[in-house]
C-alpha cells in the first residue's frame, strides 16, 4: 500500500505546479545525484529569434543575396520544419515581411538542419557538419564569424546555394530567469549538474556559463541523449533528466527521474516521472525537497 506521506507529498508537489506521478518516482527523487538539463526550451525559453544575418559570397556571377534574400530563401527552407529553429527564422522572415517561396522538396537531417530544393537551387541550411558533410565551398570564410556568434551563446546557422556558401544566420534563445539560482541551490545540496545539447560546443558553452553549469555535453545528436544518460548510470550515479523536446523522450523514460517542462510537447511529457506545471525550473527543486522530506517521514 502507498504510505500516506507519499500521498501527502504528491499532494503538496500538485499544489505547487510540481506533478509527481508516482509514489516510486517521489522515492527515487531522494537518491539523485546527478541533475542533467537539455538546454533548448528547459534552460532557455525555447522561443529563439532571428538576431543577426551575415551575408557571403555569390553565384558565379557576383550576385550575392542581400539580408532579406538570405532570410527569405532560409525560410523557405524552414517552411515545413516543426524545429523551434525553424519557428525563429518564420518569424524574422515575417518581421521583415518577406515573400517566402514553397520549396520543391524538402528534407530534414536530424541534429544537423535541412536540405531543399527552392526555385531550382539545391539549398542547405544548418550546422557546420551539414555543410562540411556536403563539401560546400567557402566556408572557411563564414567559420570566424560564425564562431563570434557562437561565443555570445547564440546558434549560428549557415546557409548554402547551390553547394555554396552564402550566408550565415543566427538566433538567440533567452535563459529562464531562475536557472542561475536552481543550478546553485542543486550544487549545494550535493547535487552533479550537467547540460546536454545537440547545439554546437562554443554555443553550449556560452549558454552554461550564463546559467553556472560547468559540466556540458554538446552535439549530441538526437538518438545519442538516451545513451548519455545511460552512461552516467553506469558510472554509478542516480540521473534525473529535465526535457521538453521530442528529441528527449527516450532520455526522460532512460533516466532514474524523468523531468517534463509542462509547455514541452506531449511525448516528453508522458514520458517524464515529475510534470513541471508552470515549467518553473525550481520544480526542480522542489521535486528533490518533497522526496526527501517524505522519505525522512516514512524512515
Ligand atoms: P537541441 O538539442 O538544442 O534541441 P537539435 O538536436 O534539434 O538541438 O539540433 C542540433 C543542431 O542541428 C542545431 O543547433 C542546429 O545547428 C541544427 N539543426 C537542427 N534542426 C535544424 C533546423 N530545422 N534548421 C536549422 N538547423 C537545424
Ligand atoms: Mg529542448
Amino acid at each position: 500500500a502507498t504510505p500516506t506521506s507519499i500521498m501527502v507529498g504528491t499532494g503538496r508537489g500538485a499544489q505547487l505546479g510540481v506533478l509527481v506521478k508516482s509514489g516510486t518516482a517521489l522515492q527515487t527523487a531522494e537518491s539523485v545525484d546527478t541533475v542533467v538539463f537539455d538546454k533548448t526550451g528547459t534552460l532557455t525559453h525555447g522561443r529563439p529569434e532571428l538576431t543577426d544575418v551575415v551575408v557571403f559570397a555569390g553565384d558565379e556571377s557576383g550576385n550575392a543575396l542581400d539580408e532579406d534574400g538570405l532570410v527569405a530563401l532560409a525560410a523557405s527552407v524552414e517552411r515545413s520544419s516543426e524545429h523551434p529553429l525553424a519557428t525563429a527564422i518564420m518569424r524574422g522572415a515575417e518581421a521583415r515581411k518577406l515573400v517566402v517561396a514553397e520549396p520543391e522538396s524538402f528534407e530534414a537531417v536530424p541534429g544537423h538542419g535541412v536540405r531543399a530544393e527552392v526555385d531550382g537551387q539545391a539549398v542547405l541550411f544548418g550546422n557546420l557538419t551539414l555543410m562540411q558533410e556536403h563539401s560546400v565551398s567557402g566556408v572557411e570564410a563564414g567559420r570566424e564569424q560564425a564562431e563570434a556568434l557562437a561565443g555570445q551563446g547564440k546558434t549560428a546557422l549557415y546557409l548554402a546555394v547551390d553547394g555554396r556558401l552564402a550566408g550565415v544566420l543566427a538566433v538567440s534563445d533567452t535563459l529562464r530567469k531562475e536557472a542561475p539560482e536552481v543550478v546553485t541551490r542543486l550544487k549545494a545540496l550535493g547535487v552533479r549538474v550537467v547540460m546536454l545539447t545537440g547545439d554546437e560546443e562554443l554555443t553550449a558553452r556560452a549558454v552554461a556559463a550564463q546559467a553556472g553549469i560547468e559540466t556540458v555535453v554538446a552535439r549530441v545528436l538526437p538518438e545519442r541523449k538516451e545513451a548519455e544518460i545511460r552512461s552516467l548510470q553506469q558510472d554509478g550515479r542516480t540521473v534525473a533528466m529535465a526535457g521538453d523536446g521530442i528529441n528527449d523522450a527516450p532520455a526522460l523514460a532512460r533516466a532514474d527521474l524523468g523531468i517534463a517542462m509542462g509547455s514541452g510537447i506531449d511525448v516528453a511529457i508522458e514520458s517524464g516521472d515529475v510534470v513541471l506545471m508552470k515549467s518553473d525550473l525550481h520544480g526542480v527543486l522542489t521535486a528533490l525537497g518533497l522526496s526527501r522530506a517524505v522519505m525522512r517521514n516514512i524512515r
